[in-house]
């Protein structure tokens, strides 16, 4: 069956992806319609609900039918897992209507208060602070009465919001309003920034804070999307007033990607009339967007104006030293013991953004399971080297030797010794153009990094490599096609 359901997917995810998160899981066993998948770790599975959800359930559905259901068995099976090795039962909780594979992410999500009604909504309240508050963070979230309540991600606190000179402002002014929701001057709380830096994952721990210290406190996230669906909805079945009603019941609003409101006339203005009124009354709004709220195309200027009264801050692109500190905690949490040079490999070559630096983490540990090895330099490399790059990326020397020797299937010792085979001397020769084309580094460092070759190797490599390609048929077909290995191309 799994064999099935993984040909559902192979059409679905990209090869890398497939490779490092598919392949790397083992179906245990199929009873009752429950199929059950070993993954490696926890982290590997949050991972895997977080992004693939949709898929898993489309491979359940056509191999299982309805009924199916998916269990995860987490394993720590790891060369330099610290912990002995234990299993832990997920299971896959389910809806009445449907009984398969269910989200853990809310953010997904359809939500009961999809259609809100007071009354209802008063009488959940009330249930849910009879029931214990306290759930393993492995057991799927969904089934915490809190978590559907707010519609916010347990896992999203400022425990694990780690701090850098790229998130420091908005992290303390978000610890503010935690403290005392509303009646800061930080209200509206704008925060802005490029895609995976933590935006979502802030502005949820300041929910997540509000819920623990303020239990009373009514804290609810929203996507943009979601708000203009519900509103949407809401148009249909005639019961505007009621979805305001309801919105207005809240004391800490969460809006989500704001930039997805543009051009929304409609939803526009509803949203306006609900800031204002719960901004008048001392509640507390918080809002993302990914720039910043005075290049936002496409929303109502008297909406923008507002949020001038509060406070805007940015995330940014996380430093070298963040970004150590990320990968470390990471790997912490997973209960993995990572090399010092691993960790700085990782960190000095995945600078676009946290959640890609997450997904590299998460492969690597896949890889570490699948092939039985031990988490080293090396197979930072090959896992690095397999995923999609990013393309605003720096290239870095040790990404091209590793690349061009790859291609050439020698090693990279090989690959700056001093031999003169005429294949590696053309190896070493494009290797080096391309470390002074693509990288910053000064000529004299490329040489060094060559086997401590002088800068004039490196100019005369450079020129020679030029001259070839515009004449030599083979050598700009090469040069093409590590270019495109590189992803530069
Ligand atoms: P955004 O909403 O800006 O696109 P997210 O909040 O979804 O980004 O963050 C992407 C991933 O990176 C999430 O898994 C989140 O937990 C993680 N992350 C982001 N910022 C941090 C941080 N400062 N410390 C630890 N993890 C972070
Ligand atoms: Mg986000």
């Amino acid at each position: 069956v799994w064999n099935n359901c993984l040909e559902v997917i192979r059409q679905e995810v990209p090869v890398q992806s497939f490779k490092t998160l598919f392949e790397p899981i083992k179906p245990i066993k199929l009873q009752n319609n429950i199929l059950t998948l070993e993954v490696p770790s926890p982290y590997f599975y949050e991972w895997l609900e977080e992004h693939y959800v949709h898929i898993l359930k489309k491979a359940i559905d056509q191999e299982l039918g309805p009924e199916g259901k998916l269990e995860y068995s987490i394993v720590v099976d790891r060369g330099n897992a610290k912990q002995e090795p234990f299993t832990l039962k997920v299971r896959n909780s389910s809806t009445p209507k449907n009984n398969t594979v269910v989200n853990t992410q809310p953010v997904q999500q359809e939500k009961p208060q999809q259609r809100p009604q007071q009354q209802q909504q008063k009488q959940r309240k009330f249930e849910r602070e009879q029931r214990p508050a306290f759930r393993s963070p492995f057991e799927i979230p969904q089934v915490d009465p809190l978590y559907q309540e707010s519609n916010i991600n347990p896992n999203y606190v400022f425990d694990t919001f780690i701090e850098g000179d790229c998130n420091r402002l908005a992290r303390s002014a978000g610890l503010a309003i935690a403290k005392k929701p509303g009646v800061t001057a930080f209200n509206p709380f704008v925060v802005y920034g490029g895609v995976g830096l933590g935006k979502t994952h802030l502005a949820q721990a300041i929910g997540n804070d509000i819920k623990t210290s303020y239990p009373d406190k009514f804290v609810l996230y929203v996507s943009s999307e979601q708000f203009t669906q519900q509103f949407i909805e809401a148009l249909k079945n005639n019961n505007v007033q009621e979805f305001t009603n309801f919105y207005l019941m809240v004391d800490v609003l969460i809006v989500d990607d704001i930039q997805f409101l543009a051009g929304k006339e409609k939803t526009q203005e509803n949203f306006f009339h609900i800031f204002n009124r719960l901004h008048q009354n001392n509640k507390q709004i918080i809002m993302t967007s990914d720039c910043p709220p005075r290049s936002l195309q496409g929303l109502q200027e008297r909406l923008l104006s507002r949020f001038k009264w509060g406070l805007t801050a940015d995330v940014q692109k996380p430093d070298f030293e963040t970004r150590i500190a990320i990968v470390k905690t990471k790997m912490e949490s997973e209960g993995v013991i990572v090399p010092e040079d691993v960790v700085e490999y990782i960190s000095y070559n995945v600078q676009s953004n946290i959640r890609e630096l997450e997904g590299v983490l998460i492969s690597l540990i896949a890889n570490a399971s699948f092939m039985r090895k031990e988490i080293d330099l090396e197979l930072a490399k090959t896992t690095l080297l397999n995923i999609v790059r990013n393309t605003d990326k720096e290239i870095t020397i040790d990404f091209i030797q590793q690349i061009v020797a790859d291609y050439f299937g020698i090693t990279i010792e090989q690959l700056v010794s001093k031999t003169r085979k005429k294949d590696i001397a053309m190896a070493r020769q494009i290797a080096m153009y391309f470390s002074q084309q693509y990288t910053k580094t000064p000529l004299k460092s490329i040489g060094n990094q060559f086997g401590g070759r002088d800068h004039s190797t490196v100019v005369h490599a450079s020129k020679t490599i030029t001259k070839k390609s515009s004449s030599d048929a083979t050598i700009s077909q090469t040069i093409d096609n590590l270019l495109k290995r590189m992803d530069i191309k």
